[in-house]
């Protein structure tokens, strides 16, 4: 037997249980609440009704008095009509994908807000006609990336490589070097991803060292493209060689290089990681990658070339299935032209002013008794790229129970844990989010 929250305790074999079960209120009677009418309006009526009717179930049960139905349900309102949960990513992992990699600038935000209603997102205002579907935002991309004839914008990294593949290359051969046959994440690999298509794979190389012979001796009328994947998760050193785009260029082929990463123009601070930029001059026909790492953006595959390869993909009717909806085309576009993104801003974070929050952060909560220290840390890109390019960082370091109280609080803050520690690690966390930070320590440790 549960105690509601009156500490309730009768149970079914009470004598009053008759008594009680009459003294259940009506639906109708709860959902007059004025607590529960404002949350009809904002979460919907069914799913306030399954409370009430979950609610009215416990207190015929014994589990809460009649009289506290409506507080039962009051108490289990979830704060929003979508189960997803913010969460302040302390990992240290700039880009993660299973917090749904970069955050979004509060330009993207507004962004995503306004296009939410009805726009003109594929409608010219001034002629009341038709227009071409997301024209701001690719020009935004366009005009972010001169080297590029043209732009098209896609569901994702891997839906740009599909489409591509299909495009270009169904019953043809994709020639490909043994060294960038990647997994991306989750079991899915790329090579699979261009068969689906009905494309060949044609492997060339080794592991660790491919020449553009071994390219050369490939290529033939079969070829459908030639590709160049970015290793953007892991790294392969010691004896090693790979053929660059401008070597690649001169087979006299198509070549499509996938960047991973997103940088549309080189980063000094990710010496390896490449640029949009970079790889179409170097003559690349046509460069994918995604949005939603190192450029910051909503999730979206980039596809940047020359203008009859975008176009031919442009009108494929794969094109269709993977076309982004207003709110990515939204988001892109003031990602583009807004001010740096929160991804920007955590990678170009000074170690020092990170060192500095730390060590408030912690003098501030042990202050209050928290057992909290500073320490040095190092977080890194993650998933997005760069991989083994560590990055200086300060985290506070808390006893390692707290870090499955701060997983579950409100809001949930994900640490890392290390060597029996609990890390906060400050790099992905904005600095306006320390405050909260704070309090969810506070928290976890009145929880225990
Ligand atoms: C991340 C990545 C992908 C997959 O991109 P999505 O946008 O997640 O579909 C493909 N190729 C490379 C090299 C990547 O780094």
């Amino acid at each position: 037997m549960t105690a509601g929250p009156g500490g309730y305790h009768a149970g079914m074999d009470d004598p009053g249980t008759d008594d009680r079960r009459r003294r259940v209120p009506r639906t109708d009677v709860v959902l007059a609440d004025p607590r529960l009418a404002d949350a009809v309006r904002r979460l919907g009526r069914d799913l306030v009704k399954s409370l009430v009717a979950a609610a009215q179930d416990r207190a015929r049960a014994g589990e809460v008095a009649p009289e506290s139905v409506a507080d039962t349900v009051v108490a289990a309102l979830p704060a929003a009509a979508c189960g997803m949960r913010p969460v302040i990513n302390a990992t240290g992992v700039l880009l993660h994908t299973n917090l749904g990699r970069a955050a979004l600038s509060p330009a993207a935000r507004d962004a995503l807000l306004a296009a939410s209603g009805t726009t003109d997102v594929e409608l010219d205002l001034r002629t009341g006609a038709r227009g071409r579907r997301g024209r701001t935002a690719l020009d935004a991309l366009a005009a972010a990336v001169p080297a590029a004839q043209a732009v098209h914008v896609v569901n994702n990294n891997a839906a740009a490589l599909v489409l591509a593949a299909t495009a270009l290359a169904a019953g043809r051969e994709i020639v490909i070097s043994r060294g960038e046959l990647v997994e991306i994440g989750d079991g899915f690999r790329i090579p699979d991803l261009l068969t689906s298509t009905g494309a060949r794979l044609r492997e060339v190389g080794t592991t660790n060292r491919t020449g553009l012979a071994d390219y050369a001796a490939a290529v033939g009328p079969d070829t459908g493209f030639v590709l160049k994947v970015h290793p953007s998760n892991f790294r392969v050193t010691g004896f090693t060689s790979a053929v660059g785009i401008a070597g690649l260029a001169g087979l006299g082929v198509t070549v499509v290089g996938d960047i991973g990463s997103g940088l549309l123009a080189p980063e000094p601070l990710l010496s390896e990681e490449p640029a949009a930029a970079s790889w179409l001059a170097a003559g690349a026909g046509l460069v994918t990658a995604s949005g939603d790492k190192l450029l910051g953006g909503p999730q979206c595959g980039l596809l940047l070339g020359r203008a009859e390869i975008v176009e031919r993909l442009r009108r494929h009717p794969l094109a269709r299935a993977l076309r982004v909806d207003k709110l990515t085309l939204a988001a892109l576009e003031a990602t583009l032209r807004g001010p740096a993104t929160p991804t920007y801003r955590f990678l170009h974070a000074d170690p020092a002013e990170l060192r500095d929050r730390a060590a408030r952060l912690a003098a501030r909560l042990r202050a209050e008794g928290i057992e909290a220290t500073a320490v040095a840390s190092e977080a890194t890109v993650g998933g997005g790229g760069a991989p083994g390019v560590p990055l200086p960082s300060a985290a506070v370091a808390l006893p390692h129970p707290l870090a499955e109280r701060l997983r579950l609080g409100t809001p949930a803050v994900l640490a890392r844990v290390q060597r029996e520690r609990c890390l906060l690690d400050l790099r992905a966390v904005p600095p306006e989010d320390d405050a909260a930070v704070a309090e969810a320590v506070r928290e976890a440790t009145r929880a225990g």
